[in-house]
């Protein structure tokens, strides 16, 4: 598939869809570059996996339109969902067999070579268990299997509902590696996720959905940077112990500052970049 004629991977104009009286995604539109990394964030209920269910074509949007590798989503489904990788529905790997077969039954499915399946099973730290049933993996194991059985067809474009939620440290960590060198092979990647720290770890360019409106998407620090605080992290002794304080720069901080500074008390001084948690309560708090 070639991406490189093209200047959006997906683009939507005033996509929305509603149940009923509800709508759930109310006029979205934007624009992702091939090789970016969107993070989908907002409160529970704010849209999200309606909008990723409506761009891998699941669910029908009820007005507005999208286009994906440039193809209409609405005519050219088919082509567009042989051509994305999917994480999203509840696990539904075969459960009676191993997470070899579950991968060789997708590489027969598009006709991929089954050479392909040791390398990834390696990548995911998984291959000393490929043997064994899928219904004895953990749930780690098991969203390692599904995230790997997405990407067996090497799609240029891989949508994730929140990929790490749940799961162990370990697990987690093998996961978000592993998305990091997709990212760095160029797969645009598109996911929600309520871990701030992950979307922070992972992702480029942060959308803010809520009551189904798309109210803020731009690179991460501008987003940052508009709407969280940065800190300052200052260690300083006081009657012969150290204190550990972080303040926001307000005026009256930053003369305590040049106070404690000046009365040679600070031990040590650090800036510290505004949370991803921040910008998303204040996003949240916005009319
Ligand atoms: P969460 O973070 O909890 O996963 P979300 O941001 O993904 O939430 P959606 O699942 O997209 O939110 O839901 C958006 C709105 O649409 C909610 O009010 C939800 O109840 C409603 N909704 C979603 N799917 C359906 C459906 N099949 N039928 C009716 N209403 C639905």
């Amino acid at each position: 598939m070639k991406t490189t004629a093209i200047d959006y991977i997906i683009e939507t104009t005033h996509l929305t869809k509603k149940y009923g009286k509800r709508l759930a995604v109310d006029d979205l539109s934007f624009q992702i570059k091939p090789g970016q990394t969107l993070g989908l964030l907002g409160p529970n209920g704010a849209g999200k996996s309606t909008t990723i269910r409506m761009l891998m074509g699941l669910a029908k949007p009820t007005s507005g339109s999208a286009t994906i590798f440039g193809l209409d989503l609405t005519t050219q489904t088919k082509q567009i969902q042989s051509q994305i990788g999917v994480v999203f529905e509840k696990p539904n790997l075969y459960e009676n067999l191993s997470g070899y077969e579950n991968l060789a039954t997708f590489c027969r499915l598009f006709k991929r070579p089954l050479s392909l399946i040791r390398p990834l099973l390696e990548r995911m730290d998984l291959w000393d268990r490929a043997t064994e049933p899928v219904k004895v993996y953990s749930k780690g194991m098991r969203q390692r299997i599904l995230i790997l059985r997405a990407l067996v067809h090497q799609p240029q474009l891989l949508f994730l509902d929140e990929p790490c939620s749940g799961l162990d440290p370990v697990s987690s960590r093998i996961i978000r590696d592993y998305l990091l060198d997709l990212k760095q092979s160029g797969v645009t990647i598109l996911l929600t996720s309520h871990d701030m720290e992950e979307v922070d770890e992972l992702c480029d360019l942060i959308g803010f959905i809520n009551n189904g409106k798309l109210i803020a998407l731009s690179e991460k620090n501008t987003l940052k940077a508009a709407y969280g605080s940065y800190s300052i992290k200052i260690i300083y002794r006081k009657d012969h112990e150290l204190i550990q304080e972080v303040m926001i720069p307000t005026p009256e901080n930053l003369l305590r500052l040049s106070e404690l500074y000046s009365s040679h008390q600070v031990v040590s001084l650090h800036s510290m970049e505004a949370s991803l948690s921040e910008t998303f309560r204040k996003l949240s708090a916005l009319p």
